[in-house]
């Protein structure tokens, strides 16, 4: 604490990011990022980008990123706000409609950045519990509110709504904003962004993070209708004009290009979760069904501390939330055949 923060910042309690480990020898299976290096033709692009180029401004608007960004997506470029990663793009949804006394609601168990938003941006919210088996419910989100938060499939539960879901909670709150964070839809869930003809009042949110293999280069996007997007960049032109630089730009842009290729991977990984699985449940573990790139476990008998204790000791990095609940549970990210291979055998070791 010093005396030179304002009451706002004295009063923060910041988002604490999953550990980056230095050392490279480790299996980092604890922040969700892709097993895959980016694909050919986005090293490509960032190699041809003109470093020259680099004392000017980029393009403020990312026109040519948004137009592929719409097309991959099947909307128009007015349908498209691109931000320095989806956390920026969610920061800059939250103070655009959500404000204090006209409270939010989100899962109890949900991405845990959006309360640290609230405190940061003086919004009040309330928690909806989820449901014994750990899905959201639906009918929680019928009340009287200030706009809907839901994490789709959910983070850190992995478990995914149909877009028949999000419709009905698109149906119950006609004059609210429902953000629906998209950040591993591309795992084998449904996206929302067909809905967004119909329903004014949705804003999806996506990142190029997990299933495009670039969280390093901090790329998200915002799909809505052009009144919600307009929002966005009042806020945004207020705060950073320029929030996507050169090389950024042009690396998403040749990542869009490459989907095919990315797609097929982010089956692979949809694959190797599902081999995981049932290796885990034939071990006894309880491993919630999910359609992401990690996957929540528990294990009856042990303790959930100790066993991420003893994965640690033996390289392998997972990630453990505190908390009622999910307390119990491990999350594990799911890299590549041989990183799974050691965590199985790992896992297998403790419990025997
Ligand atoms: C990873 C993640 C984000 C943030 O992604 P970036 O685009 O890297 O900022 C947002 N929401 C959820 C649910 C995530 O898991």
């Amino acid at each position: 604490m010093s005396r030179f923060w304002n009451e706002k910042t004295k009063g923060l309690e910041p988002y604490i990011p999953g550990e980056q480990p230095k050392s490279k020898k480790l299996v980092k299976l604890n922040t969700n990022e892709n097993p895959y290096p980016p694909t050919r033709a986005v090293r490509d692009a960032i190699a041809a980008a003109n470093c020259g180029d680099l004392r000017l401004y980029p393009d403020p608007e990312a026109t040519a990123l948004r137009e592929a960004f719409a097309k991959y997506v099947g909307v128009k470029a007015e349908n498209v706000f691109v931000g320095n990663g989806s956390d920026e793009v969610l920061a800059f949804a939250f103070d655009t409609f959500f404000e204090k006394g006209k409270p939010i609601l989100f899962p109890d168990i949900c991405y845990s950045f959006y309360p640290v938003y609230c405190r940061y941006f003086e919004i009040d919210y309330e928690t909806v519990p989820l449901k014994e088996d750990f899905t959201v419910d639906i009918d929680g989100f019928r009340k009287e509110n200030g706009g809907v938060v839901i994490t789709n499939p959910n983070a850190p539960t992995g478990i995914a709504l149909s877009r028949d879901d999000i419709e009905e909670i698109l149906k119950a709150n006609p004059n609210r904003v429902v953000l629906i964070d998209e950040a591993y839809v591309k795992f084998g869930a449904e996206s929302a962004v067909p809905l967004i003809e119909t329903y004014p009042n949705l804003l999806v949110v996506q990142t190029m993070s997990k299933s495009h293999s670039l969280a390093g280069l901090r790329v998200g996007f915002a799909i809505g209708s052009a009144e919600l997007i307009e929002g966005l960049n009042r806020v945004k032109n207020s705060f950073n004009s320029y929030p996507v630089d050169r090389l950024a730009q042009a690396g998403a842009l040749a990542a869009i290009e490459d989907s095919a290729v990315i797609e097929k991977r982010c089956r692979r990984i949809a694959a190797t979760r599902q081999g995981v699985s049932v290796a885990l449940r034939s071990m006894g573990f309880d491993v919630l069904p999910s359609k992401t790139n990690f996957i929540m476990i528990h294990y009856w008998n042990a303790d959930t501390e100790a066993m991420f204790q003893y994965l640690r000791e033996h390289g392998i990095v997972v990630r453990h939330f505190q908390g009622p609940r999910i307390g119990d549970y491990l999350r594990v990210t799911i890299g590549n055949r041989s990183d799974m291979r050691r965590f199985l055998d790992a896992v297998e070791e403790y419990i025997s």
